[in-house]
């Protein structure tokens, strides 16, 4: 199969052109071509842009086979190759991890997959946002080299019998109250791993147990990937950026500002001299349940390295919180050392 067939072109009229940047909230100006995408200034990497159309030049495949015979040509030619898995619905903080995957010089591939295994029954996988034609036009501006979006059924073409187990790491924090749900984000990590052989793999601390899971699988099964963590990117105003955020009501978007704040406080009481985990954790569940309608899953102070617990801060420590609001739920964190330079 040639290398050609495998790209995609998509011409986009201006009244859809119009309504894609509306709704990735882009500013586009069109005589000296300034592209803006969720606040920032991007160089555009699609072939043609102009008020009568966009073409997308993206390489994208939902076919595992597919995508493996783009990367083996790639690695022919020496490329490095580079993963950024998400679930899709991409914002500014998916679009850092693109960044520095591209700072590497390697040959970056994205992947697009709301993976069932790791929602639990009663959580949000059917109502989860999707938009894929939003994100193609989004990585393709960004510079990703291939979007990989599969199906589930080219995921999972067969019921699962084997996973990957996390032990420890998954009895805590997000671990503990959404239990199967680390088993199922290894699982798919581990076979994307499996499929795309990436040299670097880049995973946001937004999600810090998340990253510190899959350092210590890629450790433990010996993969020779360099797992990058990328800082959480937040809003202006210190809302961690997150595709959950469209759910929250104007009110709730509000209330949730407590969550930074809340954690930037217990740093300012760290730098202050306090090194008792129980007293921070304290501050920001009051804060919390006093000024927002937030229902707390859990705020706690562990280590920031292996998640132990924690009684005097020392060490780096992680702290980390749940909160539901309404039927949206959201995580935060922070990485704090005792001299309290922020590692976040
Ligand atoms: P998701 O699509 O939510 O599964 O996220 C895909 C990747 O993007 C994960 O590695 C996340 O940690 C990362 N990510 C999501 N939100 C942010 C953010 N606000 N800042 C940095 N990384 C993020």
């Amino acid at each position: 199969m040639s290398e050609g067939s495998f790209i995609k072109k998509e011409l986009y009229s201006q009244v859809k052109l119009v309504e894609l940047i509306k709704r990735i909230n882009a500013r586009y100006r069109y005589k000296d071509i300034e592209l803006w995408i969720l606040g920032s200034k991007v160089e555009p990497r699609t072939s043609s842009i102009d008020l009568r159309r966009v073409e997308i030049d993206l390489k994208r495949t939902s076919y595992i086979g597919e995508l493996r015979e783009i990367i083996a040509i790639e690695k022919s030619r020496g490329r490095k190759i580079a993963l950024i898995p998400t679930m899709g619905y991409l914002h500014q903080g998916h679009l850092a991890l693109v960044e520095r995957a591209k700072q590497t010089g390697a040959f970056t591939v994205l992947s697009i997959f709301v993976n069932p295994l790791q929602f639990g029954p009663n959580e949000d996988y059917s109502s989860y946002p999707r938009d894929m034609e939003r994100d193609a036009l989004l990585v393709d501006i960004a510079g990703v080299d291939v979007l990989f979006h599969p199906t589930s059924e080219e995921m999972y073409p067969r019921p699962m019998v084997t996973y990957v187990e996390v032990g420890q790491l998954d009895t805590v924090l997000c671990g503990a109250t959404r239990p199967g749900h680390f088993r199922g984000v290894a699982t798919v990590v581990s076979k994307l791993f499996h499929i795309v052989q990436p040299d670097l793999a880049f995973f946001g601390q937004k999600d810090y147990q998340q990253y510190l899971i899959i350092q210590r699988m890629v450790g433990d099964l010996n993969l020779p990937i360099e797992v990058c963590p990328v800082q959480i990117v937040r809003e202006p105003d210190g809302l961690a950026l997150s595709s959950r955020n469209v759910f929250l009501s104007p009110e709730q978007r509000q209330e949730a500002l407590i969550l930074s704040q809340s954690l930037n406080e217990a740093e300012k009481l760290l730098r202050a001299g306090e090194r008792s985990a129980r007293v921070l954790e304290t501050q920001v569940r009051e804060r919390i349940s006093n000024e927002s309608q937030g229902v707390i899953d859990y705020v706690e102070v562990r280590d920031a390295q292996d998640l132990s617990e924690v009684t005097e801060i020392e060490s780096p420590v992680l702290l980390a919180l749940a909160v539901r609001f309404g039927a949206t739920r959201l995580i935060d964190n922070k990485v704090m050392e005792v001299d309290c330079s922020c590692l976040e």
